[in-house]
C-alpha cells in the first residue's frame, strides 16, 4: 500500500508539529506544505521550546534582515570599519563553499551557532543556493544581498586571511580577552583548519566572538556536535533538543524546503516509482575512487550486506520455475550513484531470477551523472532531489563518509545501514552496520580541552557525543 493512500496521510501535519509557520504563499513553494504528504507520520516532535526559539528567531530576522534600518546601520559600521558601542543586530554570513550535501550540512550547523548567539544568519547565494532552495523564514530573504562590500572576497577568505580569528589570535593581533574588537572576523572552520582556528570550540573565545558585529563563516563541516561540548551552550541545547540525536532532523526540515522545479523533480519521481510499492529501500552508492567503476567488490558488498541485514530478498539461482501469485507484493528500490553499473547489476539480478519470498523487486536510479559537476545548474537539482528522495524510502543504506547520504538520513528520521569503507579493493566484513543514530558525522572536530590547554578525546567526554562508525575520528551525536 503506497505511502499516499494510508490514513495516516490526512492526519498529517502540513506544519510538522509546528516546526513551520503558516502564511507562506504557497505557489511560490509548493513544497513546504506539501511535504508531509510524501511522509510518514513523524516518530520525532520537535520540543516545544525549540519551537518558541524558531518563532523568535524569525522576529529577529524580520527585524534585522536585509533592508531593515537594522541591517543599514550595522552595514555603516562594517564599511565604515569600527565597531561602535553594541550594534542592534548581529550577523552570522555563511559562505557557500563545497559539495551540496556538504553545504547542507555546514549551513544547519551556522544556522544553530546563530540561533544561540542570537545573530542573524544571511546565506551567500554562490552558484545556485537560491535556485536550489526556498526562502525559509518569513518575510525578510535569508540571500546575502548582493551589494555586501566583503562579497568579492569570500573566496579567497582562508586561515591566513588577516581577518580570519584563528591567524589574529596566532600572530597576537587580538587575544580572547580583548575589549575592542573589529566589525568584522572571519571564521575559518574548514576541513584544513589549524589549532587556531579549532580555538572557536571553546568558551572564553566564544565571549570574544559574541561582541562582533560581522561573523563570516567558512565551512564543509556539520560542527554541531562539537558545540555540544562548548559549556555556555551547553544548557540551551539540551532545553532545544531534549532527544539529541535529532538536530539535524529537526533543523534540516525547517530550513531546506526544495525549490518549486526540484520539487517537480522529486514528485513526478516518486509518484512513477516509488508510490505504489509495498515498501521502498533507498541504497546511496558513493565511490571515493578516482577511478569511474563500477567495482566488483563495490557489489558484492551492497549485496552481501542487503541480503545479510534481510533488506533485500535472496534469489533463487536455480532457476526454478516459480509461478508468481497474482498479486506480489512489491519492492522498489532506489538507487543513487554517479555510476549506473550497480543498478544495472542488481535490476538484472532480479529480472533474471525469481525471488525465494515471492516477492518482486523493481530497481530505479534516476540519474547517473558520471562525476562531479558542481557548476552545472541541472546536475545540483538532481542531486538535491535525489537526496530527497532517499530520505521518503522506508530503509535505507548509505556509504561511509558521504555527506549525501548524511542529509537523506537527516531528513527522512531514517537509522541507515551504512556501508564500511573498502579498503584494498576488498568488501569489507562485516559489510555495513547499523548506524546508532540519524545523525550527520562531523569530520574534522577538534580534540582540545580548552580548559586543560592540551589535547583530550572529545569522543569520550559525554555519552550523547560519540565517535561516528563509519570514521574513528569523527563525532556524531546519539
Ligand atoms: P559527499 O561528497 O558524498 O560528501 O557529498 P556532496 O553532496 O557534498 O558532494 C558530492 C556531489 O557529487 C553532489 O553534490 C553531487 O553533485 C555529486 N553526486 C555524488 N553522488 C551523487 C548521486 O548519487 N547522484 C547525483 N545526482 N549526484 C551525486
Amino acid at each position: 500500500e503506497s505511502v499516499l493512500s494510508q490514513p495516516t496521510y490526512k492526519n498529517n501535519d502540513r506544519l510538522l508539529g509546528g516546526l513551520l509557520v503558516a502564511g507562506f504563499d504557497e505557489a511560490s513553494c509548493t513544497s513546504r506544505y506539501q511535504s508531509s504528504l510524501y511522509r510518514k507520520t513523524p516518530v520525532h516532535k520537535p520540543s516545544l521550546y525549540l519551537i518558541s526559539r524558531l518563532r523568535n528567531y524569525e522576529d529577529l530576522h524580520k527585524r534585522c534582515g536585509p533592508g531593515t534600518e537594522s541591517y543599514n546601520t550595522a552595514l555603516e559600521q562594517l564599511k565604515s570599519g569600527q565597531t561602535i558601542g553594541s550594534a542592534d543586530c548581529k550577523y552570522l554570513v555563511w559562505i557557500s563553499y563545497s559539495g551540496l550535501g556538504n553545504r547542507i550540512l555546514a549551513l544547519t550547523s551556522s544556522f544553530l551557532y546563530a540561533l544561540l548567539t542570537n545573530r542573524v544568519l544571511l546565506v551567500d547565494r554562490g552558484k545556485d543556493m537560491a535556485d536550489l532552495f526556498c526562502e525559509p523564514f518569513p518575510e525578510k530573504s535569508w540571500l546575502l544581498p548582493l551589494d555586501f562590500p566583503l562579497i568579492d572576497q569570500f573566496e579567497t577568505f582562508d586561515h591566513k586571511s588577516s581577518h580570519c580569528y584563528g591567524n589574529m589570535l596566532k600572530n597576537d593581533v587580538i587575544n580572547a580577552s580583548a575589549e575592542l574588537v573589529p566589525p568584522y572576523m572571519y571564521l575559518h572552520l574548514v576541513h584544513d583548519y589549524d589549532d587556531h582556528d579549532k580555538l572557536f570550540f571553546c568558551d572564553e573565545d566564544q565571549s570574544l566572538l559574541a561582541k562582533v558585529p560581522w561573523l563570516i563563516i567558512k565551512t564543509d563541516n556539520y560542527f554541531v556536535p562539537s558545540l555540544f561540548l562548548i559549556t555556555s551552550f551547553e544548557q540551551e541545547l539540551s532545553k532545544l533538543f531534549p532527544e539529541k540525536g535529532t538536530v539535524f532532523h529537526h533543523l534540516g526540515r525547517y530550513l531546506f524546503h526544495p525549490s518549486n522545479h526540484v520539487w517537480g523533480l522529486i514528485t513526478r519521481y516518486y509518484h512513477t516509482y516509488l508510490a505504489k510499492a509495498d515498501e521502498s529501500i533507498g541504497i546511496q552508492i558513493r565511490v571515493f575512487d578516482s577511478r569511474p567503476g563500477p567495482f566488483k567488490h563495490v557489489m558484492d558488498q551492497i549485496l552481501a550486506c542487503t541480503l545479510k541485514e534481510k533488506l533485500l530478498p535472496e534469489v533463487d539461482m536455480r532457476d526454478s520455475v516459480v509461478t508468481v501469485s497474482e498479486n506480489p507484493k512489491l519492492k522498489a528500490v532506489l538507487v543513487t550513484s554517479l555510476n549506473s553499473g550497480y543498478s544495472e547489476n542488481l535490476k538484472n539480478l532480479y529480472w533474471e531470477h525469481p525471488t525465494l519470498t515471492g516477492e518482486v523487486v523493481g530497481v530505479y536510479q534516476p540519474s547517473h551523472e558520471g562525476y562531479q559537476q558542481t557548476e552545472k545548474q541541472m546536475h545540483n537539482r538532481k542531486a538535491w532531489a535525489e537526496m530527497y528522495l532517499l530520505s521518503l524510502t522506508d530503509l535505507l543504506v548509505t556509504s561511509s563518509w558521504s555527506t549525501f547520504g548524511y542529509v537523506a538520513q537527516g531528513l527522512g528520521g531514517l537509522k541507515p545501514w551504512i556501508l564500511y569503507k573498502p579498503e584494498n579493493e576488498m568488501a569489507p566484513d562485516p559489510p555495513c552496520r547499523r548506524a546508532m543514530s540519524m545523525e550527520p558525522c562531523f569530520h574534522a572536530p577538534p580534540f582540545y580541552d580548552c580548559k586543560a590547554k592540551k589535547g583530550i578525546d572529545t569522543g569520550k567526554l559525554v555519552p550523547h557525543v560519540r565517535h561516528c562508525e563509519d570514521m574513528s575520528w569523527g563525532l556524531k551525536l546519539v
